[in-house]
């Protein structure tokens, strides 16, 4: 039995594979702002979903920048109380098998790639965006080898512009472009926001950042998740590609561009698949 999990922002989905195919329906929570409160939910679920039997391996994600073993979380706004917290280490104890941590959007972007919209494509690139920004480099099925994990959102499209809402510095394509920003910039959540001169900005900016993002890792298709994308009202995939096709002309055609298909489920495929690695 494998142990899957997908820790974001605001929930945490757990769930178990038998065969190591596919998996049983998730359990879905709220994730503890507090990291001990989190690891007694942890310990609690797993403990329901394995009946007890024995759990071989486990893997998934986090929201933020792991560190350089991949073994805890280094930074995020969102989960303040879990950074320099040793969750590998922790939850390894309590399942008693290897466990594999990843940034969840490159979990997520991994899922996407082999069960979703990238389906089929050698190099896809994965872009996140909701309360904020993340995304990774997916080749041949796998996230492509990095160092530090991959943080498009932090990529600079506008040096004297806006400031980011995660590191505070300015220009960041996260401070154009995210949930945060816009509550930052119009005090409404993002599906309260009705003006379509607003959406209609918001696609501009992601298209600089994806211009960057498609010159630097040359995909064959760009899949686009995170609720700012995949609901409504939310940025028009086809206005996105009408600002790339006036910014990108240097390659011989644009990648396609792909709303994300797995929906809440999208980590766990990815943890399931980043366990076959
Ligand atoms: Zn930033």
């Amino acid at each position: 039995m494998f142990l899957l999990f997908d820790i974001g922002g605001t929930k945490t989905r757990l769930a178990v594979s038998r065969g190591g195919k596919n998996f049983d329906e998730p359990k879905i929570v709220a994730t503890p702002r507090d990291f001990n409160a989190g690891i007694l939910l942890f310990e609690k679920i797993i403990s329901e979903l394995s009946g007890g039997e024995k759990i071989e391996a486990a893997a998934g994600g986090i929201a933020g920048p792991l560190d350089r073993g991949k073994t805890k979380l280094i930074n995020s706004p969102n989960l303040s109380g879990w950074i320099d917290k040793p969750l590998k280490e922790t939850l390894q104890k309590i399942i008693k098998a290897p466990l594999y941590l990843e940034n969840d959007a490159a979990v997520v972007g991994l899922g996407e790639a082999v069960n979703g919209a990238g389906k089929g494509e050698e190099i896809v690139a994965y872009i996140t965006v909701s309360t904020g920004i993340g995304g990774a480099r997916i080749v041949d099925g796998k996230i492509d080898r990095n160092i530090f994990g991959f943080e498009p959102g932090h990529q600079i499209i506008d040096p004297t512009g806006t400031l980011c809402p995660m590191c505070g510095l300015a220009g960041h394509l996260e401070g154009h472009v995210s949930g945060v920003a816009l509550e930052t910039r119009y005090h409404k959540k993002p599906y309260e926001i009705d003006d379509p001169d607003v959406w209609e900005e918001e696609a501009k900016w992601l298209a600089y950042g994806l211009n960057n993002t498609i010159v630097h890792w040359s995909p064959s298709v760009v899949v686009l998740g995170g609720s700012m994308m995949t609901k409504s009202p939310g940025i028009s995939i086809e206005r996105v590609r009408y600002y790339l096709e006036h910014t990108l002309s240097i390659f011989s055609e644009l990648p396609r561009l792909a709303k994300a298909e797995l929906g809440d489920v999208g980590g766990l495929y990815g943890a399931l698949q980043l366990l076959k690695h």
